[in-house]
């Protein structure tokens, strides 16, 4: 698998924004776990990735969507984003994840990349705004990868995102993507109506369509239009869980996850600290679909300090990590609720009605599948898992 995916990455992408990958997003990214972990010995939790949400707004309307998409605009400042990102950088990070909402609805999205070209930027989006112009911008500039979202099939596309011929423009984002040689993700959030696209013959269409790396999250059951129908079994999550497994071994594109470690032990991000998330609001969140906050960006004591004096996402960390090694919304949203009242936080939605939400969700299965962990097979891997993603210390 390692030789033809070099030959991939040598070939397709333009080398200059390999060279930035491996640079800001590689050397980088794995020092500011290392700096990580030396904070957290001394009891400082401040993550090494931020996923900053910087607008609400999304002209698709998806199932299981927590963003208010269709509410007055909230958007996070170019001032803001840079105070953010600079206090950040002063602390050993450079990769950062950018969410919506739909990013590129941002008109300031571009300006805040260039802003910050020692850093990497992964882009969560529809693919759909992203023409050949923005990308040839986003190959002058190098330092983001667009992480293009697909649901299924057409059919199941616009039922998945409430909107017609979904799948098509995407793929009109997704194609301009590969004429101007940027290094491209596909995700998929995985549910009852698209498991079939766990399978190889879809990675051996992705590898075609020129996607470098894959991401299959397993279905959230959250958000005003939760549809609990579509989420998965444990059975089928631990399909998933093999089948990402099997083909990082076979496979010449990279398969990103989220939720195991190299044992095959489940985890949740937000408990181990290595991330949070900001809203598009500004406030400071343990992860995007806790939409509960007691801190914002605007505090003048800056987002290092914010972060490692917040009692509120210490609780939630350790709280998580005590109940569960998956998702505590999903298999104790009780739990999340008796947080959220303990320390007062508010709703950071604009409908307001996050907790009412929480009363919603029937516990459920997650990630975590104990007695059933399929540990890493390629050495790879194993590697980087064992060494840059893993509990660092919350589970035990
Ligand atoms: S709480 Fe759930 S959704 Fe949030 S980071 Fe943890 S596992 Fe993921």
């Amino acid at each position: 698998m390692i030789v033809p995916m070099a030959r991939r990455m040598m070939t397709e992408p333009d080398p200059r924004l390999l060279w930035k990958f491996a640079c800001n997003m590689g050397y980088k990214g794995m020092r500011s776990v290392h700096l990580f972990k030396k904070r957290i010995k001394k009891g400082e939790h401040f993550p090494p990735f931020l996923f900053i949400s910087i607008i609400n707004s999304c002209q698709l309307r998806c199932q299981g969507c927590w963003v208010d998409v269709a509410a007055p605009r909230q958007m996070i400042t170019l001032e803001d984003w840079n105070r953010v990102i600079n206090d950040a950088k002063k602390h050993g990070n450079s990769f950062f994840g950018i969410l919506g909402g739909e990013p590129f609805m941002h008109p300031q999205l571009l300006e805040m990349i260039a802003a910050h070209p020692d850093c990497y930027f992964q882009i969560f989006t529809n693919g759909q705004l992203i023409t050949d112009e923005v990308a040839k911008e986003l190959r002058r500039l190098g330092n983001a990868t667009p992480l293009i979202s697909i649901e299924g099939t057409e059919l199941v596309s616009d039922e998945r995102r409430g909107r017609l011929n979904v799948l098509s423009k995407t793929m009109d984002g997704l194609e301009a993507c590969v004429r101007n040689r940027l290094i491209i993700g596909v995700a998929t959030s995985v549910c009852q109506t698209n498991i079939d696209l766990v399978s190889e013959d879809w990675l051996k269409k992705l590898i075609k369509m020129g996607a470098h790396y894959a991401w299959f999250h397993t279905y959230r059951v959250v958000g005003p239009n939760a549809a609990p129908e579509l989420a998965l079994s444990p059975e089928q999550v631990l399909k998933v869980r093999r089948f990402i497994v099997e083909m990082r071994a076979k496979h010449p594109i990279a398969i990103v996850d989220a939720y195991w470690d190299d044992k095959g032990e489940a985890l949740c991000p937000m408990a181990t600290g290595v991330s949070h998330h900001i809203g598009p609001s500004g406030a400071v969140e343990p992860c995007p679909i806790i939409q509960f906050a007691k801190e914002d960006i605007k505090d003048e004591r800056g987002i290092f300090e914010t972060m490692t004096n917040s009692e509120f996402l210490k609780d939630f960390r350790e709280t998580a990590a005590k109940t569960t090694r998956g998702c505590i919304v999903l298999e104790r949203p009780d739990l999340v609720r008796d947080l959220v009242n303990k320390h007062g936080a508010r709703d950071t939605t604009q409908r307001q009605t996050a907790l009412a939400e929480l009363d919603e969700l029937e516990p459920r299965n997650s990630q975590h599948n104990p007695g059933n962990a399929i540990p890493e097979d390629h050495w790879a891997y194993r590697f980087a898992k064992k060494h840059w993603f893993f509990g660092f210390g919350a589970y035990s």
